[in-house]
């Protein structure tokens, strides 16, 4: 324990997600001795990812206007919408080269023990995206274990009466994993092999 400033810059850096106690210190005392202006800039872009950063108001990606760079480019196609659970999924898609349609960011993923139900998703936003007409597929792509699997039955369930078709991955994605630590190639084949459930 130390006093002042710098243990409350360890206990901040402390409830950041996957900074335990020894990390926490050792970014604090790196901050101690680094270049103030190196400080300055790292203050600044915290600042300016709260002040600029907020999510597109069709798809719920992070973007820095009122839509995201994916809604806006002209380029890709309207008639597919793939359904992801964090911005961080989309990342992971887009890096295999694979999708040129839309994305729908979930904000999660169904989760009775964490209280987290489909009210708590964006999901009657995206059944508002639906109902326009001009989706031809919607591909779920929520993550491979328990949470992502019942997010995309329900989601099925939902959508197949509407006359849209809906793909689901391909196996081969790391069971009970996360989407965002599939690598490209595997990612990538997942989605060229989609199935339809
Ligand atoms: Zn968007």
């Amino acid at each position: 324990m130390y006093e002042g400033a710098i243990q409350d810059l360890i206990d901040e850096l402390g409830r950041l997600p996957g900074v335990g106690p020894k990390s926490a210190q050792r970014i604090a005392f790196h901050v101690l001795s680094a270049d103030p202006a190196d400080i300055t800039r790292l203050a600044g872009a915290l600042r300016k990812v709260k002040d600029l950063v907020r999510f597109c108001t069709t798809c719920f990606n992070v973007a820095e206007s009122e839509q995201c760079r994916i809604c806006r480019d002209p380029r890709r196609t309207d008639e597919v919408i793939c359904v992801v659970e964090e911005p961080k999924d989309v990342v992971a898609i887009e890096r295999t080269g694979e999708f040129r349609g839309r994305y729908h960011v979930l904000g999660g993923a169904i989760n009775p023990l964490e209280g987290i139900g489909p009210d708590n998703l964006r999901i009657r936003e995206l059944m508002s995206r639906l109902s326009a007409g001009t989706i031809r597929e919607l591909i779920l792509a929520t993550d491979p274990n328990t949470e992502g699997e019942a997010t995309a039955t329900y989601l099925a369930l939902m959508v197949k009466p509407m006359g849209i078709a809906v793909t689901r991955l391909a196996s081969g994605l790391p069971v009970g994993g996360d989407l965002e630590y599939a690598d490209e190639i595997t990612l990538g084949r997942a989605f060229e092999g989609r199935r339809a459930v």
